[in-house]
């Protein structure tokens, strides 16, 4: 907070909602932006965002794992300090990282095993902190002990070590990236041309890892979730926070996966449509 009283927060999903409230356990929040009015299903453009000149820095999830909701733009803040968390979509492509002040992300979905988190942070933004604030948490003192302040979670780490190997070999994430749209690409084009299912997010704004869509009679959704279990795929239920179906299409997810949900889609429809 750098001595600052208050912080802008960009709402546009469950995501966003928790990190509002955890950020009011130190500071007031300005919710500078919300697509709340259309239930998350879009990114709000950045004209009708309320920014404070004097706040500490502005909020965004950038892709709101839930919602299925993605920046596909980087947030202009001016001289405010923009933060990031990139917990679902990083490393799925390539981030212009000297745009943001901080960016932050949990491991387990596209880096690793759960029990790692990855904070970018610059420099000039380290070791102003609350005086409340637990050393683990001051990034200065993590910086100074190299991330080793305590016993890392060195398995994570080995593993993590690992994953960006394999991204590294497989051609960056210039790769990734275009293997990623070309998976979500298939989802989006068959969403968009039935009548049967549907994707609730506006078109712009569609996440590349997190595909949620719907079927249009939802009297069908049990029956097309046992009969996905059925073919081998599952946690395709959508989160009780917004209903109907979600895919995750994460680095890790091949192709063929999301040729085969498209194939059964397809089949599902034939059958009830
Ligand atoms: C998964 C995720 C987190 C962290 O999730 P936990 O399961 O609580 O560790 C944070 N932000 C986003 C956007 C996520 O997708």
């Amino acid at each position: 907070l750098r001595g600052k009283k208050s912080a802008d927060y960009v709402n546009t999903g469950e995501w966003s909602k928790k990190a509002i409230k955890e950020a009011k356990r130190y500071c007031s929040v300005n919710v500078a932006a919300s697509s709340e009015d259309r239930n998350f299903t879009y990114a709000p453009q950045q004209a009708a965002w309320k920014l404070d000149p004097d706040a500490a820095y502005v909020h965004v999830c950038t892709n709101e794992t839930i919602g299925g909701v993605e920046f596909n733009w980087v947030p202009d803040t001016g001289s405010v300090p923009l933060v990031a968390d990139m917990s679902s979509h990083i490393l799925s492509r390539p981030v212009e990282v000297a745009k943001y002040a901080l960016i932050y992300a949990g491991a387990q979905k596209n880096i690793g095993p759960a029990g790692l988190t990855i904070v970018i942070v610059r420099e000039d933004l380290i070791g102003q902190t609350l005086p409340i604030t637990p050393t683990v948490l001051d990034y200065k003192a993590q910086a100074e002990a190299d991330s080793m302040l305590n016993t890392p979670a060195t398995y994570g780490i080995y593993i993590a070590g690992l994953v960006f190997q394999w991204l590294k070999k497989i051609g960056g994430l210039k790769k990734i990236a275009e293997m990623n749209r070309a998976k979500a690409g298939l989802l989006y084009d068959f969403l968009d041309q039935t009548e049967f299912y549907y994707s609730p997010v506006d078109k712009a704004d569609r996440s590349l890892m997190n595909v949620p869509f719907r079927l249009r009679n939802e009297q069908l959704n049990d029956d097309f979730l046992k009969q996905a279990k059925a073919r081998g795929m599952v946690e395709l239920k959508g989160h009780r926070a917004v209903g109907g179906m979600r895919a995750s299409i994460y680095n890790a997810m091949p192709i063929e996966g999301v040729k085969a949900l498209v194939e059964f889609m397809r089949e599902f429809q034939a059958k009830h449509g």
